[in-house]
């Protein structure tokens, strides 16, 4: 705490020789109280605290590509013309990618930085409807469409609505026209099947997912399920994993491409459009370099 700093005892300015001339400038415990506490409005969810990049596993191939996307999101940052849109299965790290990239970019660049989870930030503005509270919707979306980085977390996890999109597309507008950067991670797929209900476009609607292939570079990632083959897992564990669980990308591949969560709704909904699933379309990669 700055009253213990031994250079400054607290006054958060020191003194520095220029040129043969005393002057006062920021004592460096002023910057680490500054960093201590934009950490503390980023509003990360006290379960993703550990969450760094540097204890991100990345054992597959897409995750080491996004770990290293991630990396020089953060070097460049604010310099940045895209966003990231990290997406794919439960359990290969998308959240603990953003939110250590979050972390680093408030660190290292003293940027003003917030995590959303979708769902909540949905629930927020909801609540300013229903109570009678002073809280207007502005004062929940503010923060949300000003923040120099944006996390949102988890998109598509809510059921779809004509509010649900609209308030949805208002965020990723707002900040596509101020060219702020945000950071989506989801578990939906880009289908190109606009009633795949795990589908872009199903859930958010067609122009906000191409405002989305606009604004990010879409980075996929696959990869064992930490929840299943635990943390530090082996080239062995993972391999064994990779054969034999059903959520693996090469047996989810091998059923219909789709993750095994969604496959029963998924499924019945195609057999009702009469529609054709294409394994591995690639229109994600539009946004891509
Ligand atoms: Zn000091």
């Amino acid at each position: 705490m700055t009253q213990d700093c031994a250079i400054c005892q607290g006054s958060r300015w020191k003194s520095v020789v220029v040129d043969g001339v005393e002057r006062l400038t920021r004592c460096d415990c002023w910057r680490t109280a500054l960093v201590e506490r934009l950490l503390k409005e980023a509003r990360v969810p006290a379960r993703y605290a550990r969450c760094e990049l540097g204890t991100f596993e990345h054992d597959m191939n897409t995750q080491r590509e996004a770990f290293r996307r991630a990396t020089r999101f953060v070097e460049a940052f604010p310099a940045v013309d895209k966003g990231l849109l990290l997406y794919g299965p439960h359990g290969v790290g998308k959240t603990h990618l953003a939110v250590g990239i979050l972390k680093e970019v408030i660190r290292t660049k003293g940027a003003r930085g917030h995590f959303f989870e979708t769902r909540e930030l949905l629930r927020l503005v909801r609540d300013t409807f229903n109570r009678g509270t002073e809280e207007t919707e502005m004062d929940v979306l503010g923060p949300v469409l000003e923040a120099d980085l944006l996390v949102l977390d988890d998109l598509g996890a809510e059921k779809s609505s004509e509010w649900v999109q609209e308030t949805l597309g208002l965020v990723v507008n707002t900040r596509y026209n101020a060219r702020r950067a945000t950071i989506f991670t989801s578990n939906l797929v880009d289908s190109p099947d606009n009633t795949d209900p795990q589908g872009f476009i199903f859930q958010l609607g067609a122009r906000t997912r191409s405002r989305l292939v606009e604004m990010c570079d879409w980075v996929k990632i696959e990869g064992a399920d930490i929840r299943e083959v635990g943390p530090h897992a082996t080239p062995d564990s993972i391999a064994e994993w990779q054969k034999n669980s059903p959520a693996s990308p090469q047996n989810v591949k091998k059923s219909s491409g789709l993750p095994p969560k969604t496959k029963g709704m998924a499924r019945a909904r195609l057999k009702d459009s009469g529609l054709q699933y294409e394994l591995n379309w690639s229109g994600g990669k539009a946004g891509s370099k």
